[in-house]
């Protein structure tokens, strides 16, 4: 019966990728075949069955793509059009997904393993996003022929009647690389800022899970947007160099991880066009010994196993007070012992990131694919042969527990009395794994905290607000949660930008800030005459 169901939904999602989009690349206005035909198959983590098989793009179609934009950018219609009416355009894009999103939800559910109830909810945040993203059209044009005070010649060599206005051009082709984690979610944070600056663009999504991707070549097709303003190529690793290379592609936006992000830059290099990077994390969850118990415990779990421990911003390190530590880890494994596993992601209405809404967290996802998997418990077989203490989990879970075989399911593990110095400590696992030190003093708590090369996100909590502020201040991180509660970790808004220190990122994303990344500032230096008799004022 319960495979009945499963086999049922699994038929449900494999209808939906029947549609053109699922099955062909998007490049110049229409959907096409990759020129190799080949293809790349995307699996079921819940059960590893084959999910479908989608075009595996190479960089024959990635130059297809450019070429489709550069003539797209040479033409110059939608970089000439105001940012307002380039956003009404995406702003349909975004309507697209809030339309269309419960047979999202189930594509990502099969795609990435994640709760029916979960994926609904991102990508309902996807649409919002997107809506925020076109309120910045306005921001933009009216941030366009801004007088700058040139100080009127005093102090320096420009005449008194040397005047200048700031312009925002866009960059022109760019290439936008995406991870698998939250996929349609990653891919839309760079296409919206992207055109609505004015740039041509080529999303290359994940590999991995990237199959919800491929329906935004659907609503920009059907939203009108011009013909190779935006293209989908989907594909591999080879398909993300190509891109990467071309000396037409002016910048790229990557998310993905560390090592990825490093290459990413490298074939940047010698043609010196722009990066922007958001990658990988090992974030850190502060608690001090005057913290409420029960929501140290929640927000800890909440905190790594949000998308099954697959998030960028994942608190995979706690640094927990010494005499606060075995209550708090007593208490943690006997809620993780208690928590079931999500054995139909499809099909999962009620349960999934619940921790949003009531702050606990109550099911766990399989991770992404079996690599990915493998991956895990090579980093989990290191900590016990370096003899690291494992407080719970440790491997996979016995089959009678998950209800059948062949999923990618791991258990949620706590690891104990971790060294600094070891993998799991320094190193992104992106699974369901916790790995716990413990501090004295507030002094140390911050040592710990900025003790890897990372610097995504963090928390510190304690019910003192002073020392929380005090300690947040000092934590190396592009966000940074200071609560008595644990409310409101890990979230996100749109109009706050973040971005990563260290080893996490270049650049940043969200907010204006995160639109400016897609433009090139320009000074415009005029003499001679004025910005009326320019007319620039009444083109606004
Ligand atoms: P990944 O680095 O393996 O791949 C990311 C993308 O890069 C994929 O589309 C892939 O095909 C492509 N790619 C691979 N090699 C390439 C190369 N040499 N040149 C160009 N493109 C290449 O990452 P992933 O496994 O897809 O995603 C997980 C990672 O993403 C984690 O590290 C996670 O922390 C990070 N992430 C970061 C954020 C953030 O906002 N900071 C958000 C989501 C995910």
């Amino acid at each position: 019966m319960e495979q009945d169901s499963k086999n049922n939904s699994l038929d449900k999602v494999r209808s939906h990728l029947q549609r053109e989009c699922f099955n062909k690349l998007f490049i110049g206005g229409k959907f096409v075949e990759p020129i190799e035909r080949e293809k790349l198959p995307t699996y079921y983590p819940a059960t590893g069955e084959l999910l479908h098989e989608f075009p595996r793009g190479k960089a024959n179609d990635i130059h297809a793509a450019i070429s489709a934009s550069e003539r797209a950018w040479a033409e110059g219609t939608w970089a000439a059009m105001s940012a307002v009416d380039r956003a009404k355009i995406v702003a349909k894009m975004a309507q697209g997904i809030e339309d269309n999103k419960e047979m999202l939800a189930e594509i990502e559910a099969a795609d990435v393993g994640k709760p029916f109830r979960q994926a609904s909810m991102t990508l309902g945040g996807a649409a919002n996003e997107g809506k925020y993203w076109c309120s910045l059209g306005k921001a933009l044009d009216e941030e366009q022929d801004l007088p700058v005070n040139s100080g009127g010649g005093k102090g320096g060599l420009p005449p008194e009647e040397w005047n200048v206005v700031y312009r925002r051009d866009p960059i022109g082709v760019v290439g936008l690389i995406s991870a698998w984690n939250y996929p349609l979610n990653v891919a839309f944070r760079k296409v919206c800022p992207a055109l609505i600056a004015g740039n041509c663009a080529i999303l290359k999504p994940s590999e991995i899970a990237g199959l919800s991707c491929m329906f935004i070549g659907k609503l920009a097709h059907d939203a009108g947007i011009p013909p190779g303003v935006f293209n989908i190529v989907t594909g591999d690793r080879d398909a993300g160099v190509a891109l990467t290379l071309s000396p037409s592609v002016s910048m790229i936006s990557f998310t993905g991880s560390s090592i990825t992000g490093s290459k990413v830059m490298e074939a940047c290099a010698p043609k010196l066009s722009q990066v922007a990077l958001e990658l990988g994390g090992k974030s850190a969850l502060v608690v001090f010994d005057d913290t409420d118990l029960d929501k140290a415990v929640e927000t800890t779990m909440k905190g790594f196993l949000t998308n099954g421990g697959q998030i960028c911003t994942a608190h995979t390190r706690l640094i927990v007070q010494d005499n606060f530590k075995q209550p708090l880890l007593n208490r943690l494994k006997e809620e993780l012992e208690r928590l079931p596993f999500c054995t139909n992601p499809i099909t999962e209405k009620n349960r999934g990131d619940r921790a949003w809404e009531d702050g606990k967290t109550d099911v766990v996802q399989p991770v992404v694919c079996d690599s990915q998997h493998k991956k895990i418990l090579g980093f989990l077989n290191e900590a016990k042969a370096a003899g690291v203490e494992i407080l719970t989990g440790g491997g996979v879970p016995d089959e009678k527990v998950v209800g059948h075989s062949g999923g990618y399911f791991i258990q949620p593990t706590v690891l104990v009395n971790v060294g600094q110095e070891t993998d799991v400590w320094q190193k992104e696992v992106f699974g369901p794994v916790l790995s716990v030190r413990s501090f004295s003093s507030e002094a140390e708590a911050v040592l710990e905290a900025n003790s890897t090369k990372f610097g995504l996100a963090s928390t510190v909590m304690s019910s003192d607000p002073a020392r929380a502020m005090r300690v947040a201040n000092r934590i190396r991180a592009g966000a940074v949660y200071a609560t008595s509660t644990g409310e409101g970790i890990l979230a996100e808004h749109p109009a706050v930008s973040r971005g990563g220190f260290g080893c996490s990122g270049v650049g940043r994303e969200l907010g204006i800030s995160g639109l400016h990344e897609y433009t090139e500032l320009k000074s415009v230096n005029y003499t001679g005459f004025t910005l009326t008799d320019a007319k620039i004022e009444d083109a606004k």
